[in-house]
């Protein structure tokens, strides 16, 4: 595997496999890989002839300056992991080479980004995110970019930007990988003292009681969410958020009548945790789940 840091090397590298007409997948990311990111790089690594990981911690959609500084990096260790698995080409562009002086434009979805965590970390989060994944996507020209379930909310606004903006590249959304307790893996996770880490995976559990009031037949989302604070509070966790949504739009749900989605940021310290979970009137195996999540939404 080749480690590339220029725009120009990159494209060099593809041209010819796109003229044989090879796929191209790429994995977007901020590095510090664990299971989850290696997850997306062997689903790319099964379905595409040349696979490209993205290796860049992007400072424009940090809203804390001190989560930038903190936020782990690890660019020999990761090489290592994604040579293992087979990836083509790590692409760690360096800041200067993503962002030249004279940098002006900003890619901006509304509406999605404006709930959620778009209302909790500022617009300036998911602007940095779209205006980001637009260049890699022009950089390297994927046919196929993959994302994960992690975070929800990041794939659907992706997907609506590949859409307004007629991106010929193709989204899959993969499903969360976890540590045996629930605890979704995040390259934040090495930052909680042990207290708050055993306390975490009551994230998962909220989200679990969300699922289980409504396999006991409860729809009405105000005491599905009650269950879900309860598991929270219980290992002394006060969220940021904890909602019922719209798959489509984000927007609360008034009745669980078909899927949804249970979202929940929580901070454990200093640091700050997100997860969510697709909540099915009739619970389905989490892989079928993903696969409706990259089904084409019907509604805008
Ligand atoms: P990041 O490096 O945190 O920006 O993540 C890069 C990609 O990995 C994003 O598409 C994330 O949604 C995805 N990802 C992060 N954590 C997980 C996880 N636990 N399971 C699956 N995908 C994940």
């Amino acid at each position: 595997m080749k480690t590339i840091t220029t725009v120009a090397e990159i494209r060099a590298a593809l041209l010819e496999p796109k003229r044989a007409g090879q796929t191209i997948g790429l994995v977007p990311t901020m590095g510090a890989f664990h299971e989850g990111h290696l997850s997306l790089m062997r689903r790319a690594r099964a379905q595409c002839d040349v696979v490209v990981v993205s290796l860049f911690v992007n400072p424009s959609q940090f809203n804390d300056p001190a989560d930038l500084a903190a936020y782990p990096r690890e660019a020999e260790r990761d090489a290592s992991l994604a040579g293992a698995i087979g990836v083509d080409h790590l692409f760690a562009p360096a800041v200067e080479e993503v962002y030249p002086p004279g940098f002006a434009t900003t890619v901006a979805v509304a509406g999605l980004t404006e709930t959620l965590e778009g209302r909790h970390r500022g617009r300036a989060h998911f602007d940095g995110v779209s205006t980001v994944v637009t260049k890699l996507f022009n950089m390297v020209g994927p046919d196929v970019a993959y994302f994960g379930q992690k975070d929800a909310q990041q794939a659907l606004v992706i997907r609506r930007l590949v859409r307004d903006l007629d991106l010929p590249v193709r989204i899959e959304v993969c499903p969360t990988i976890r540590e045996p307790d629930g605890l979704a893996l995040s390259s934040r996770n090495a930052r909680l003292s042990p207290d708050d880490r055993a306390r975490a995976a009551a994230l998962h559990r909220a989200l679990d009681a969300v699922q289980q009031a409504v396999t006991a037949g409860e729809r009405d989302p105000a005491p599905a969410r009650l269950a879900a604070l309860a598991a929270l509070r219980a290992a002394q966790i006060e969220p940021e958020y904890f909602e019922l949504v719209s798959t489509h739009t984000l927007a609360p749900v008034e009745r669980i009548d078909g899927e949804v989605l249970a979202v929940v940021a929580a901070h454990l310290g200093a640091t700050r945790l997100i997860d969510n979970q697709l909540i099915h009137p009739s619970p389905i195996p989490d892989r079928e789940v993903a696969t409706l999540m990259t089904a084409a939404p019907t509604a805008a």
